[in-house]
C-alpha cells in the first residue's frame, strides 16, 4: 500500500445561503499506511445528506462543523484493503463515517469503532447500506415507530416522501397496515411512490400554488385527519399538516430542508395553536440517539426486503469530483430516492 494516492473533497469556504461549487475543492493526497488498530478502506460509494449543510457553518451542534481546508466526512461504503485491526480483515465490506474521499484511513478512536460496521453485500447492493439499510433507514424506523409511536392502521402523512428517509417511512407505515399519503416534487416520484412504495395517495406539492391550496389537498386526502405526520420539509407542509391533525396526533420532527439555506429565520408555523385543543405531540429527534434500535431495525428491514415489502430507488453520480454537485442537488430535488456518489470499484481486492 506504499505511495497510495486518494482524491478527496475539501471545504474551501463557508456558504451564506445556498452553497455552490465554489465552497468545495478537489485535492489529491497521499494515504498513510495503517497503524495498530487502523484499517484502509477503498470506498465504492459515499453518501451526501441534507444534514451536511449544517456542518458547513461554524456553530455548535450535535456533530462538529467541517473545517476549511479539511476533507468533508459522512457515510461511505467500501472494502478493506489493508488492516491492522483485529476486528476487520482485508476483503471485508464496511460502512464508516469518513466519506468524501476515495480511500479512507479509518482510525481506532471510540467514534470510529462505534460507527465502522461490517456489512453483508449478499443482503442488498452496496449503496443500499447508505440509504434504506443505513442511517436514513434507521432514521425512518426510529422516527416513525418510536418518536411517532405509530400504531397499526393509523393515518400517516410524509413530506419529502420520495427521498432516502421518506421512501422508508412510507413503506414501514404500509407494512403496518396504515393509510399513507406522500408528498414529493414531481409526477415521476409520485408514480413510483404509488406503484412501488404502495402509498395510498400522493401530492405533487409543486402543483399547489400556495399554502392554502396545499392545506386543502391534505384535507381532501385525510377526511378524518392525520395520526402521524413525518416532517422532513417544514414551511407550508408543516402548516398544512397542523391544520389536519387528529386528536392526540404526533408529529415526528425529522428535518426541515426547506429552510436549511435561509439567511434569516422564517416565520414560525402560524397555526401551531392547533397543538393545544388536539393534544398534539411534536417531538424532534436525532437518529444517533436511537442507535439502540439498530438490532431491531436490521432484523425487521432484512425481513421486509426478503419479503419484497421494502423497495428503494437511488440516484447515482459517478466520480468523486461529482460529490459537490450531488450534494447541492438535494436542495433542488435532483435526487430520486437516496443520492449517492460512486467513488470507486465495487470490489477492490
Ligand atoms: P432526501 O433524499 O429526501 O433529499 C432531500 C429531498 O427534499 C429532495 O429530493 C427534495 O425532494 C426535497 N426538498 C428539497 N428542498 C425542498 C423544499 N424547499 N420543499 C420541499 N421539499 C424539498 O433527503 P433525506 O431523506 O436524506 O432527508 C430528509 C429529511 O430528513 C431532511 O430534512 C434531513 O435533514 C432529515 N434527516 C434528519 C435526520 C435526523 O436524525 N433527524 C437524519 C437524516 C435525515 P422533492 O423533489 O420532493 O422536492
Amino acid at each position: 500500500m506504499k505511495n497510495l494516492k486518494s482524491r478527496e473533497i475539501r471545504l474551501k469556504k463557508r456558504p451564506n445561503g445556498m452553497p455552490d461549487a465554489s465552497c468545495f475543492e478537489l485535492a489529491e493526497t497521499s494515504v498513510p499506511e495503517p497503524k495498530k488498530g487502523e484499517i484502509l478502506v477503498r470506498n465504492s460509494f459515499m453518501s451526501v445528506d441534507p444534514y451536511m449543510r449544517g456542518r458547513m457553518v461554524e456553530r455548535e451542534s450535535y456533530v462538529p462543523p467541517f473545517q476549511i481546508g479539511e476533507p468533508l466526512s459522512g457515510h461511505a461504503v467500501g472494502q478493506v484493503i489493508a488492516s491492522e485491526s483485529p476486528n476487520f480483515k482485508v476483503g471485508d465490506f464496511v460502512t464508516h463515517m469518513l466519506g468524501w474521499r476515495e480511500v479512507s484511513l479509518v482510525g481506532s478512536d471510540p467514534i470510529a469503532q462505534l460507527t465502522t460496521m461490517k456489512i453483508d453485500p449478499g443482503l442488498a447492493p452496496l449503496p443500499a447500506y447508505l440509504g434504506t439499510l443505513g442511517m436514513p433507514g434507521l432514521t425512518a424506523y426510529a422516527g416513525l415507530l418510536r418518536v411517532g409511536a405509530l400504531k397499526d392502521g393509523e393515518t400517516v402523512f410524509v413530506s419529502a416522501a420520495s427521498g432516502a428517509v421518506g421512501t422508508v417511512v412510507c413503506q414501514i407505515a404500509k407494512n403496518k397496515g396504515c393509510y399513507v399519503v406522500g408528498s414529493a416534487g414531481s409526477d415521476d416520484k409520485c408514480d413510483w411512490l404509488k406503484k412501488e412504495a404502495r402509498v395510498d395517495a400522493t401530492i405533487n406539492y409543486k402543483n399547489f400554488k400556495d399554502e392554502a391550496a396545499l392545506t386543502a389537498e391534505v384535507k381532501r386526502l385525510f377526511p378524518k385527519g392525520i395520526d402521524v405526520y413525518f416532517e422532513n420539509v417544514g414551511g407550508a407542509h408543516l402548516n398544512a399538516a397542523l391544520a389536519n391533525m387528529r386528536l392526540k396526533g404526533r408529529i415526528a420532527m425529522c428535518g426541515m430542508i426547506a429552510q436549511y439555506n435561509d439567511t434569516a429565520l422564517p416565520p414560525g408555523p402560524s397555526n401551531i395553536i392547533a397543538a393545544i385543543p388536539l393534544s398534539l405531540r411534536l417531538e424532534g429527534f436525532i437518529v444517533s440517539n436511537h442507535y439502540d434500535m439498530v438490532g431491531d431495525f436490521m432484523r425487521d428491514m432484512g425481513g421486509w426486503i426478503k419479503a419484497g415489502k421494502m423497495k428503494w430507488h437511488e440516484t447515482v453520480m459517478d466520480g468523486i469530483d461529482k460529490a459537490p454537485e450531488a450534494f447541492l442537488g438535494l436542495f433542488k430535488g435532483a435526487n430520486f430516492g437516496k443520492m449517492v456518489v460512486k467513488v470507486g470499484p465495487e470490489k477492490a481486492v
